[in-house]
């Protein structure tokens, strides 16, 4: 049996400025066998591929997986980079010669110019090629904007249950296998998908706290009780995306039974809707955020981490001056985006300098104003490290340039050309901070630092600032949202 491999995944902030190319995604796509061997043992969706088609004794044909090459500032894709990688995959499959069924590790937040749903455009032009006798089955990410139109066209869709993501490579294995078990015509998989009509902030959707804790475990009372669902999950979907299909879905694949896949997912939804105030709370702006974490530090609920979710490009100086401002010590932001200001550090400063410069405010009018520091610089350079936490653990970080200040009393910024985080604690080490030495961390992150800091910090502190990823979605202007959407155009 042959099974082909393919992929084209992207999370479009479409609230960012300029349009992704194919610039974006080239470097980091993969073509043929280098897909299989470049994510072998990585706890990813491709790896779970691998895991099923090794158990099963299946051959897996790998013929292109399209992502963008981290960091960078881009909105939605041109038509012409989205035609590019579909008509890819669909040519590639079309050089494959008979397969028996196709396995596409999608993400679901992708937005194109000119096609409103692309993760179904891009299975409708493999299933142009297979036919319908083959199965197409997709993985998405539960930052997925998805509705029944991908139901209609894929034969299985099976949605992650982390954030952060830890199960990729187990979602990736559960698709493999259901989709190896309909090539050998074990099962008969229906899809069906169910949009209660809520978006949230992705701040509000970790996984191990309620609300969506509550709703897995409704998903999960389901597969409990029926057996003949074969997946049954939850998409809270991705608020910064302004699609049509923009919002919570939910997704269920049953053995032929269409009213249990329509019930359950009926049921989970309007369970979902019940729960949507938690979905949309109230955070503390960024000057009481720093006034409370200073409070808890004093009081030795330290470390804290800030996250600091709004900010998707890493130029926001909200709480680096509100820090400052208010005199914390003993603080890292492991990154402040600033092309500029990292490229005269490059070229014009050493370690062991002392320097004065502005830093961030640069991207739009939500960036708060770029703040001057003086501080000596203690690294400079472009650090390639592993990751240490459970997201991504062994696989391999390359910084861009990056340069770290020590602006006196334990408090130290990293001066970065791109965005740049620290998911887990490699992130700080890699520019020589004592992590032990820290009580305040800030991160520009929302939910999945939390996979890796939660077994290390006191408090994780969510905070409501202004950039271009607000948590308060009210604070968008959306276009494309459809009606008696959830806190959008409605307080329901
Ligand atoms: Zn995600």
């Amino acid at each position: 049996m042959r099974i082909a491999v393919a992929g084209f995944a992207d999370e479009t902030c479409t609230f960012c400025l300029e349009p992704t190319t194919e610039e974006r995604f080239e470097p980091a796509t993969l073509r043929g066998p280098s897909i299989l061997e470049e994510n072998r043992g990585i706890p990813n969706y491709i790896n779970g591929f691998i895991l099923a088609a090794e158990r099963e004794g299946v051959e897996l044909v790998p013929l292109v997986y399209a992502r963008k090459a981290p960091g960078g500032f881009q909105s939605w894709l041109t038509t012409s980079c989205f035609d590019r990688y579909a008509n890819e995959i669909a040519s590639a499959l079309d050089s494959a010669g008979h397969v028996d069924g196709v396995l596409l590790a999608l993400h679901g937040a992708m937005a194109v110019n000119g096609v409103p749903r692309p993760e179904a455009e891009i299975v409708r032009r493999a299933r142009a090629i297979v036919g319908d006798d083959v199965p197409i089955m997709v993985t998405l990410d539960l930052h997925a904007n998805e509705d029944e139109q991908l139901a209609q066209v894929a034969d299985g869709v099976f949605v992650i249950k982390t954030y952060p993501h830890v199960d990729t490579q187990e979602t990736g294995e559960e698709a493999a296998s259901r989709l190896i078990e309909a090539a050998r015509g074990e099962v008969d998989p229906v899809v069906e998908c169910y949009r209660p009509g809520i978006v949230s902030a992705s701040i509000f959707q970790a996984t191990a706290y309620h609300p969506m804790k509550d709703v897995l475990a409704r998903c999960g009372e389901w597969r409990e009780r029926e057996p003949g669902i074969l997946h049954l999950s939850v998409a809270p979907g991705y608020a910064y995306a302004d699609v049509v299909d923009i919002g919570m879905s939910v997704w269920a694949v049953t053995d032929g039974d269409r009213e249990l896949a329509q019930r359950a997912v009926r049921d989970v939804g309007e369970f979902a809707w019940s729960l949507r105030h938690s979905f949309a709370r109230e955070l503390p702006g960024p000057s009481e955020a720093v006034t409370r974490v200073m409070e808890l530090v004093e009081r030795g609920e330290a470390p804290v981490v800030i996250a600091d979710g709004a900010d998707r490009i890493g130029d926001t100086t909200h709480v680096l001056a509100e820090l400052l401002k208010q005199g914390a010590e003993n603080w890292a932001i492991p990154g402040i985006a600033d092309p500029i200001a990292a490229g005269e550090l490059e070229t014009s400063a050493k370690v062991g300098d002392t320097v004065t410069i502005t830093v961030g405010g640069w991207y739009n009018e939500t960036s708060g104003d770029p703040v001057e520091v003086t501080g000596r610089i203690e690294f400079m350079g472009r650090p390639r490290y592993q990751l240490v936490g459970p997201m991504g653990r062994g696989s391999t970080v390359q910084d861009g340039f990056v340069a770290r200040l020590n602006l006196g009393e334990n408090r130290h910024l990293v001066v970065s050309d791109r965005m740049r985080g620290a998911n887990d604690s490699a992130g700080l080490t890699s520019v020589g901070i004592d992590v032990d030495s820290l009580d305040i961390i800030v991160l520009k992150d929302r939910v999945h630092h939390r996979a890796y800091w939660d077994g290390v910090v006191e408090v994780d502190f969510p905070i409501n600032a202004p950039g271009i990823g607000y948590a308060d979605l009210r604070e968008l202007d959306y276009e494309n949202v459809p009606p008696d959407t959830f806190p959008i155009n409605t307080s329901g």
